[in-house]
């Protein structure tokens, strides 16, 4: 039997830390057969992005058609989509997907070191044209504000901004709770009658390069794999965990998470 199929449609990191080469790691790490739409290259290392350019609409409907068309995908990742022009071909070519193949969206903004990932008007667009073809959506706390348009005051208006992101059409949203101050890391997950929470000990490594992009990754080959959405976020949660521990030094910046713990 061949193994399930997952497309990350995304940027790529230079150094390997993040973006595309973070999924297709993940996805090998997790059982599955990874395949890549790329958004954007960015020329990237452990300190920052140092230059980021998005790919002509052409090469991008292209390099999905030849994915979808020839070898079919059984769930797809979505990560930086870097412009509100780029968000609409993208929305344009999940919609064109069978209604039964599950979408993990992470809304990527700003990388760890503040490099913008998405134009600042595109989270808009996120909004009325991607969130409604999540089935899972994976917000950090710097996402979860923009994206839903909740301003953040209070951990309740956690909930509040979730609530809005299921009515705008997410089936599930996770937010990733990563970026608190605290020693669990707690990731909460809002569904269909469902808000639950997943906690695990924050572990002391600043090598955290690539966290996010994994994440969701993972999320996408468990849910390919058939495991439902509040299971393939405990399986992915436990994975995340294990590369952040084993997270290494490279360059002189934030290393990578380590996919092979
Ligand atoms: N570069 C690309 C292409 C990404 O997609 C992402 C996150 O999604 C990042 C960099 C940022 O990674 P991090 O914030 O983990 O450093």
């Amino acid at each position: 039997m061949p193994p399930p199929r997952v497309l990350t449609i995304a940027g790529s990191d230079s150094g390997g830390g993040a973006g595309i080469q973070a999924d297709l790691k993940a996805m090998l790490a997790n059982g599955v057969h990874g395949m890549s739409v790329l958004t954007a290259i960015t020329a990237q290392n452990s300190l920052g992005v140092q230059g980021a350019w998005e790919l002509p609409e052409e090469q991008v409907r292209a390099q999905f058609r030849s994915v979808v068309d020839d070898i079919g995908v059984d769930a797809v990742k979505t990560g930086m989509l870097a412009s509100e022009s780029m968000v609409r071909v993208v929305a344009s070519l999940l919609r064109t997907l069978p209604g039964d193949v599950p979408v993990v969206v992470d809304p990527v903004s700003v990388s760890k070191h503040g490099d913008a990932l998405l134009a600042a008007d595109a989270m808009d667009a996120v909004r009325s044209e991607i969130v409604p073809l999540a089935t899972v959506l994976t917000p950090n706390l710097t996402e979860l504000g923009p994206v839903s348009g909740v301003e953040l005051e209070t951990v309740e208006d956690r909930d509040s901004a979730a609530k809005v992101l299921l009515d705008a059409g997410a089936t599930w949203v996770l937010v990733k709770g990563g970026h608190d101050v605290g020693t669990a890391a707690v990731d909460v997950l809002y569904g269909p009658g469902v808000r639950r929470a997943y906690s695990a000990a924050r572990a002391d490594n600043r090598h955290t390069h690539g966290t996010g992009c994994t994440l969701a990754s993972t999320i996408a080959a468990y849910l390919a794999r058939g495991y439902d959405v509040p299971d393939a976020v405990g399986a992915a949660k436990e994975y995340v965990t294990g590369a952040i521990a084993a997270g290494f030094a490279l360059g002189g910046g934030i290393g990578p998470v380590d996919h092979a713990w």
